[in-house]
């Protein structure tokens, strides 16, 4: 076995660790401002309608939620390029979020052991990690419950599991005149729910009927403003369903940008994998003064 001389009682391979821990510690903090993916990421132009948005690193996209699905498909945004997001989220991000989480062990602070206070905010954390992914990209969060949008965005993701949340998120989108595409899943995750809202041109949130009976008490976070989604119950695959549900919302968003308009996409997410986009009247209570527009068109 080489030693190296002198007093240094380490060998060649303990000293090479050494090295490259130096090493990735200069470059995290040497990366932010360098283009790292030049290439890839401009492959992302040609999926934008270029008569209306001129360079996808020009769009501005708020993510309203930060956890399963929002983390997923903000993820998927900036890889595609967008190059503006906003997240909104008022959790923290825990240790039982990880078996469906864009985050890991490595944004759990281990003094959170001993002070459980001290986690970090799912929006902070998920900004931390599209920083990673694109040092260019121009990312703000907002760690509270949605209210309002600093600035107008393009387009907005909603992914919060909060049915409260979702139709505040449509009143602010029609008032402020900003497409929305919520994105969801029912039941133990076998449906994925897309809606596309244009706001003057296709139903809002709240024009869809939710049919049937009253939510079984475990659908209470359809319900409950206050429902807490880390403490939903796991089934095994959850996060291959929930990267299922977040890429047909991010195909959704896509599509949207290019005018390509489905409202209401309805996804089956088990076998036989089926969708069917359902046409409906808009005009509702809430986006409109027409209550005729309640019944289903046919
Ligand atoms: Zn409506």
């Amino acid at each position: 076995m080489s030693r190296l001389s002198g007093g240094d009682r380490r060998t060649v391979k303990e000293v090479l660790a050494t090295y490259e821990e130096f090493i990735a510690g200069v470059m995290l903090r040497t990366k932010g401002g360098v283009e790292i993916y030049p290439v890839y990421f401009a492959r992302g132009k040609e999926g934008v309608d270029m008569r209306v948005i001129r360079d996808v690193r020009d769009l501005h996209i708020a993510v309203i939620g930060l956890g399963s699905g929002g983390s997923a498909l903000a993820d998927m945004l900036v890889r595609y390029g967008v190059g503006q997001l906003p997240l909104v989220d008022p959790d923290t991000f825990e240790p039982e979020n990880i078996n469906r989480h864009i985050l890991d062990n490595g944004y759990i602070p281990p003094i959170s052991k001993l002070f459980p206070r001290l986690k970090f905010n799912k929006a902070r954390a998920v900004m931390w990690r599209l920083r990673d992914i694109n040092p260019n990209v121009s990312v703000q969060f907002i760690g509270a419950k949605f209210s309002s949008l600093p600035e107008r965005p393009d387009l907005i993701a909603c992914c919060t599991d909060s049915d409260a949340c979702c139709q505040l998120v449509n009143q602010y989108a029609l008032e402020h005149h900003i497409p929305v595409v919520f994105g969801g899943v029912h039941g133990a995750a076998e449906m994925a729910e897309i809606i596309t809202l244009i706001p003057g041109e296709t139903p809002c949130y709240a024009c869809y009927e939710r049919e049937g009976p009253e939510p079984e008490p475990s659908m209470e976070k359809y319900t409950d403003p206050n429902y807490d989604s880390t403490r939903a119950p796991s089934h095994p695959g959850l996060w291959a369903d929930i990267l299922m549900a977040a890429s047909i919302q991010f195909r959704a968003i896509l599509d949207a940008l290019q005018d390509k308009i489905n409202p209401l996409i309805l996804a089956r997410l088990r076998f036989p994998y089926s969708a069917e986009v359902i046409r409906q009247k808009k005009g509702c209570a809430v986006c409109s003064d027409k209550m005729e527009g309640l019944s289903l068109e046919h």
